[in-house]
């Protein structure tokens, strides 16, 4: 049974681990969450910045930078259901922001491509007119039209099991999509590398559909008529249904929206779980108290930190995987660490003059098809945030953010990510708003000085999951199981999903298999 658990890492993967744990065990099981830094939320940071107001009779404005995650996404995956099972249980349904789907900041999406922002189509119609208008989609049409004809999976991949993004796409369409479309939308989400990222892991459902019918257009064919033998998919089924009863009113309500931001920030998602777990009593948080290594003992794991050792009946890792690694033996250190992560600068700039970006939208992305002297500062995509999270999405909609007193321009600007993998990584504060005004500069016509700038660098941030991906989790489960029996359970993004959405979920699902395993407590 579950006598005593420690959580180790409070970022939004250990926080939503204790939730579901309070939730699922009773009140005399303590939990323990272990946190290397002084606050909770890890890669969730959203700082509130105040500057004097140019109206005298306001005496100051305050403008919202978010550091890391800054929208979730609504859709009918059950990671998004889950979410938004979350929020409405920690009473944040009103500090939510929609963005209603028919919005300028949803449909509007741009691509940087031969010196120019090329807006990505959002309809047949829009598709029809933008492929003539936008060098972007250049000699594209063939691609299309080519791939349900291509070669299918060569015996070395169908031996493999695996294949990287960018050579499963070019065998697919060509090199245009590829390195124009597909590479952009990957450095957009896992700041990463076409080349090196799996197609099992991250576009499982393209692999999946050329596995069934050796093409991945025949987009008339449903996504239910695909062939899964996967026994998870069935039981989220059953999850999603039951979220989806539950949660109804509120889902219908989010139905028009694309993705949606909190008025508060992110933080405020982190900052509500905090208080709730914490009200409870059995949980208790050793901030600035780093793990240091972990030992399977007769009555459970002995967790090591900075502070000294303690027992527990069970212990789940939300850490990063390599993290992890340090703390752990061969062979699960080893497996552990075949998990890469890229490091990105992110750089939030505010400028007090609403309207100066050339157009409306969600912001737009650099794909790899861009040559290096048409993006030195290494950047991976632009937010315009004053737009995405705007106060009005209706037609001539104003700018500027529902999360901001004053009306203004805010931007930010990712720069590194695997581009730093070959390259010095740009640590340094100055250097990083330098950087990223050139480049807003030179590709959108910003010359205006920020009023606000914050550069923040976040080492490490994002986990690659590279070709193998999917058969090293199997090995790490085996391992894990061989040197922990089944008392150390993992979670967080390096493993099963990025975003804060599949976090959340795949938290919940760590808890519920483990406490049905091993009884209550
Ligand atoms: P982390 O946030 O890394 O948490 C791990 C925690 O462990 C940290 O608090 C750390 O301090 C602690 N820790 C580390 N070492 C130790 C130790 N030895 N002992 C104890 N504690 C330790 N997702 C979205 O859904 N939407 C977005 O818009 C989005 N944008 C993003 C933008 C950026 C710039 C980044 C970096 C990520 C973004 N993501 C987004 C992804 C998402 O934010 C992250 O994947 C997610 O927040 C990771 O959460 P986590 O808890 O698994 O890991």
């Amino acid at each position: 049974p579950i006598r005593s658990v420690a959580v180790l890492g409070g970022g939004i993967s250990g926080l939503s681990t204790v939730y579901y744990l309070t939730r699922a065990l009773p009140r005399h099981v303590p939990i323990t969450i272990y946190e290397s830094s002084k606050r909770l939320g890890g890669y969730i940071q959203s700082t509130q910045f105040v500057l004097p107001s140019a109206d005298r009779n306001r005496g100051e404005d305050h403008v919202l930078f978010e550091h890391g995650p800054r929208t979730l996404r609504v859709s009918k995956r059950v990671s998004s259901v889950n979410i938004f099972d979350l929020i409405r249980r920690l009473n944040l349904i009103d500090d939510l922001i929609l963005v209603p789907k028919q919005s300028a900041a949803a449909k509007n999406r741009y691509i940087f491509y031969d010196g120019k922002i090329n807006m990505i189509p959002y309809s047949v119609t829009s598709m029809l007119q933008f492929y003539f208008s936008q060098p972007l989609f250049r000699g594209m049409l063939l691609e299309v039209l080519r791939e349900p004809f291509r070669r299918n999976r060569p015996k070395a991949v169908v031996e493999a099991n695996d294949e990287s993004i960018g050579s499963f796409m070019t065998r697919r369409f060509g090199p245009r999509i590829t390195e124009r479309l597909i590479s952009a939308a990957i450095h957009g989400i896992y700041a990463g590398d076409i080349n090196v990222l799996s197609v099992k892991s991250i576009l499982a459902y393209l692999w999946q559909r050329e596995t069934t019918w050796g093409s991945v257009l025949p987009i008339w064919k449903r996504r239910t008529t695909l062939e899964t033998k996967d026994p998870y998919s069935e039981r989220h089924k059953e999850h999603l249904k039951a979220l989806l009863e539950d949660n109804r009113e509120f889902m219908d309500t989010l139905e028009g929206a694309s993705i949606v931001s909190f008025r508060h920030g992110m933080q405020c998602l982190v900052d509500r779980l905090q208080e709730e777990v914490l009200k409870l009593g059995n949980v208790t948080v050793r901030y600035e108290d780093p793990v240091r290594h972990l030992e399977n003992v007769v009555d459970g794991i002995t967790v090591s930190s900075a502070m000294g050792a303690q027992t527990y009946s069970h212990v789940f890792s939300a850490l990063p995987s390599r993290t992890l690694a340090e703390l752990t033996e061969p062979p699960l250190a080893e497996l552990l660490q075949k998990i890469p992560s890229v490091s990105v600068n992110v750089v939030n700039l505010f400028f007090n003059k609403p309207r100066l970006l050339p157009v409306t939208g969600f912001g737009y992305l650099l794909p790899k098809a861009v040559p290096r002297e048409h993006n030195p500062e290494r950047a991976l995509g632009v937010v315009f945030d004053s737009d995405a999270v705007s106060r009005d999405h209706g037609e001539g909609a104003i700018p500027g953010s529902f999360q901001d007193s004053v009306d203004g321009t805010k931007l930010t600007v990712m720069l590194g990510g695997h581009w730093w993998n070959k390259e010095m990584p740009i640590k340094e504060h100055d250097k990083a708003i330098a950087l990223a005004r050139q480049l807003i500069s030179r590709q959108i016509g910003v010359n205006e000085t920020p009023v606000l700038a914050q550069a923040t660098f976040q080492e490490n941030c994002i986990p690659q999951y590279v070709v193998g991906h999917h058969a090293n989790l199997r090995a790490i489960q085996e391992a894990v199981l061989a040197q922990f029996n089944g008392k150390l359970i993992l979670t967080g993004a390096s493993f099963l999903g990025v975003s804060v959405n599949d976090c959340v979920y795949n938290a919940r699902i760590a808890v519920e298999d483990t406490v049905a395993c091993n009884g209550k407590g």
